[in-house]
């Protein structure tokens, strides 16, 4: 469908595998946020992935329904505000199985295996050797419904998500080119700032990510927050004495204050300099302690994760409200993806029983 004329849709979401960490945060939920905020979107859709969760934890049910109530905590406390974005969960709208089902035979088995994110995952998971469960292999099939059935035309997302985007677009394409133009055609939205497109774990790993361990989650408490950060978090190894020069490369403290430090941070916290190359250059010089790079960042984050822990507890102690909140929200995605269900099924002209022309076109064979 030609973009022009489209209504500018968001369509995100996440797995609820595990409450959401700094990198979820950066990599797209703050994006979110400004985006709701700024007034510029139609509609802003947010998905509750628990079917795709279950590709890689059908043992475990019990872990998503768990997950859910705290992924949907961790929206409410960063600022979603259900009266502007729908919040709705994956497995409760019937129409992206069934689109899930027509898109699969738009792609071969082998473009999925190219695909580097899942390339990536099924050997973090030992897939590779227990045997790899077809739903997993498929999941950015499934990607690939949610992001159509609500119309996206924008993806907000981290940098491990552009080739799932890629793939929706050539299942798009596809579709269009053999049904008529039927499917909007969507982008992906990666941050500006490249170390808040993949935000390394604490541990200096390529991924901040639930399934590595390596989080600071929105929710945790100062105390671990800190632990965390004293604990786990990499510097120079060189670096041995405050007055030797300290090298930036691999310094996961340094790599934070990338993503998350202001100049008004500065200001705050460390007015001996205006802003982070002039902090930079001191510690690349030499003088420049790790304890003190260390507590810097510790006062960045919490200035951002204080506000969010208040409202999670304002929110947590109403659960009744917040399923209400999915409830509702579900129940407008059931309309919003069923139209669209219909629209996809009209076009392949398996809308049987919505049109009865077809008997008209049988009788003509005889
Ligand atoms: P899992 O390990 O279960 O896959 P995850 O931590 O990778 O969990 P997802 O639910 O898969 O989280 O990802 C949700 C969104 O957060 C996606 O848009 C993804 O790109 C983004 N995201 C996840 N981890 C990071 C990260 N470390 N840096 C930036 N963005 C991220
Ligand atoms: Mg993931």
């Amino acid at each position: 469908m030609e973009e022009k004329t489209q209504k500018q849709i968001i369509l995100t979401g996440d797995r609820p595998t595990g409450r959401l960490h700094l990198g979820h945060y950066v990599g797209s939920l703050k994006r979110r946020v400004e985006l709701q905020n700024s007034g510029k979107f139609d509609e802003i859709n947010i998905l509750i992935a628990d079917d795709q969760a279950l590709t890689d934890n059908v043992d475990n049910p019990g872990k998503i329904r768990d997950n859910m109530i705290q992924v949907a905590l961790d929206y409410l406390s960063v600022g979603l505000d259900p009266n502007k974005t729908t919040i709705c969960v994956q497995s409760a709208l019937p129409a992206l199985h069934a689109l899930t089902f027509y898109y699969m035979n738009l792609v071969t088995t082998a473009r999925l295996s190219r695909n580097p994110t899942v390339k990536a995952e099924i050997q973090m998971r030992g897939f590779a050797d227990e045997g790899l469960p077809a739903g997993f292999f498929a999941y950015p099939v499934s990607q690939a419904a949610d992001i159509t059935a609500f119309d996206a035309t924008v993806v907000p997302v981290g940098e491990d998500q552009l080739p799932m985007i890629e793939q929706t677009r050539e299942i798009v394409e596809k579709f269009n080119k053999i049904y008529g133009e039927t499917l909007v055609l969507p982008k992906a939205m990666i941050p500006e700032n490249e170390t808040q497109r993949r935000l390394p774990g604490v541990d200096g790993k390529a991924k901040m990510s639930k399934s590595l361990g390596n989080c600071i989650y929105l929710s945790d408490d100062p105390k671990t927050v800190k632990k965390q950060i004293n604990g786990k978090m990499f510097t120079d190894p060189q670096h041995l004495r405050i007055e030797d020069p300290g090298h930036l490369e691999g310094n996961v403290v340094f790599t934070y204050l990338d993503a998350f430090c202001t100049d008004a941070h500065f200001a705050e916290f460390l007015p001996e300099y205006a802003n982070l190359d002039e902090m930079k250059t001191h510690y690349q010089r030499g003088g420049l302690g790790d304890g003190t790079c260390k507590k810097f960042l510790i006062n960045v984050l919490e200035e951002e994760l204080a506000p969010i822990r208040a409202e999670r507890a304002k929110w947590q102690a109403d659960i009744d409200s917040v399923y209400d909140i999915l409830r509702d929200g579900t129940a407008k995605a059931v309309e919003k993806t069923n139209t669209t269900l219909a629209r996809v099924r009209k076009a392949m002209r398996i809308d049987y029983f919505d049109d009865r022309s077809i008997v008209k076109e049988w009788k003509k064979l005889f």
